[in-house]
């Protein structure tokens, strides 16, 4: 096992890993930014080295700075949590050649399932079913309406490269096909560098539902269920549950075996999560995360295990220690993601956290590093704190929710907690009746309301 790990990443992810860190007798490095430098993850870490200047890209970003305070500090791992480098393959070899663990897959997972086209050609092989489109990268656009006219309008264009909704046009009939092929490969090449882009069939009405795996080195695959991001804006997720509203046990279990049986096969390592989307009893498959997500709480309180321990265990070569059907799901979890953001607007709210007073009781879960007198700084994302309940059925979830968020006091900034306890209110959302769609028009009926 390992003494010493060197977190590389900040706020609630930083302090969600040292808590895993102390639990098994690992000491902990931080690195922080100057604009972290009274954060709670650096003051809770034995140790904390300083990175560089606020902006990401000279400090989070900046792998020289990482690495060095890595050998400053004799760690011998490093976990990149989510976001920044998280998913950068180079960085993954980097950490391997200076000697030290990288905590996660292999670089050459990463980097294939980065090219979304790899991704999906390779998943297509191992069985995975996928949303009907183009093979590969499209060739010209008179592919493009060749692959249209096969799989239906309306149609969207990906970039190969894509990430956080960029580089994707919807054409909803073949007259808008050149124009969304265009604007597509446009953004793609600003954005990414590079402007392949791919066909697939738009779907109306899909879920967003997501699989957790994770693999040791010793050829054990487990999944520990679904979770349902459905609930999104501009791509960004903002509630998840576990379980879906929308799938059967033994739907869970079907689509587990296809995963974990395509993993194997690929000899996959550590945690991973497979995004599908899901319509008509379908799951067609979108992307891989080669990481840890911002939402697996939810999956943490309903199958009783921590992620981040069984990362740490599996890059250190130790087996899994048990197999699926040890793994059992009980009860229903709710995430509710806290933005310091203008609950109508969405605009970033930054400032000192003036009053702070989290809630607290039965099933409920706070991950976050704010305290009274944190200073939220404006050079980040703006999520401060993910509250996550667990309850027996998904409507006590809800309410218990309900009770929390009433409890929650943050002031000084404004948060998203109004928009959370609407969304909690709606009988829509109480039935579990919603798709990828419902957020946006939710928030476009509470503008206007
Ligand atoms: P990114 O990596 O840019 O986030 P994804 O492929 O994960 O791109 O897609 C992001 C979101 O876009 C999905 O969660 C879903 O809401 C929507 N989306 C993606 N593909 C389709 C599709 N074929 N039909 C309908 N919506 C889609």
């Amino acid at each position: 096992m390992f003494s010493k790990i060197l977190i590389a990443n900040r706020g609630e992810i930083a302090l969600r890993i040292l808590r895993a860190c102390r639990e098994l007798g690992i000491r902990t490095v931080a690195v922080h930014s100057t604009a972290d430098t009274d954060a709670m993850y650096v003051r809770l870490a034995d140790e904390a080295v300083c990175i560089g200047p606020p902006a990401s890209r000279d400090s989070y970003l900046n792998v020289a700075a990482i690495l060095s305070a890595a050998t400053i500090t004799g760690a011998d791992a490093i976990h990149p949590g989510y976001g920044f480098l998280s998913e950068n393959a180079d960085f993954a070899e980097t950490v391997e050649a200076h000697g030290l663990t990288f905590i996660g897959p292999t670089a050459e997972h990463i980097r294939m399932m980065g090219d979304k086209i790899t991704a999906k050609t390779t998943m297509m092989a191992l069985g995975v079913p996928l949303v009907p489109g183009s093979d590969g990268a499209l060739e010209s656009l008179e592919q493009a309406r060749e692959v249209a006219a096969k799989v239906g309008y309306p149609v969207l264009i990906k970039a190969a490269a894509g990430g956080g909704g960029r580089g994707m046009k919807v054409a909803p009939t073949e007259a808008d096909l050149e124009e969304a092929w265009s604007v597509a490969r446009t953004e793609a090449r600003a954005a990414f560098g590079n402007d392949e882009v791919y066909l697939e069939k738009y779907l109306d009405k899909p879920r967003h539902i997501e699989l957790q795996i994770m693999a040791d080195t010793h050829g054990n695959v487990v999944h520990y269920g679904e979770r349902d991001c459905s609930l999104q804006r501009r791509h960004q997720k903002l509630l998840e549950e576990a379980g879906s509203p929308a799938l059967t046990a033994a739907q869970r279990d079907e689509i587990g075996a296809i995963a974990t049986a395509a993993l194997t096969k690929l000899g996959y390592r550590n945690a991973g999560t497979l995004e599908f989307l899901y319509q008509d009893g379908q799951f067609c498959f979108i992307e891989m995360n080669t990481r840890l997500q911002v939402e697996h709480p939810v999956t943490e309180m309903v199958c009783d295990v921590d992620l981040v321990r069984e990362q740490i265990r599996i890059a250190a070569g130790e087996p899994l220690g048990y197999s699926q059907s040890d793994i059992k799901f009980s009860g229903h979890a709710i995430e509710c993601r806290i933005n310091a953001e203008d609950p109508q607007t969405f605009m970033p709210t930054p400032g000192t956290i003036t009053v702070y007073h989290p809630p607290g009781g039965l099933g409920v879960r706070i991950d976050s590093a704010l305290y009274a007198g944190y200073r939220v700084p404006p050079y980040y994302d703006s999520m401060i704190a993910k509250l996550i309940v667990r309850a027996p059925t998904r409507l006590e979830a809800i309410e218990r929710m309900r009770r929390a968020l009433d409890e929650f006091v943050i002031e000084g900034v404004k948060t998203v907690i109004p928009l959370h306890r609407k969304i909690l209110e709606d009988p829509q959302f109480r039935k579990g009746d919603y798709t990828i769609h419902w957020l946006e028009n939710f928030v476009a009926r509470q503008q206007q309301g």
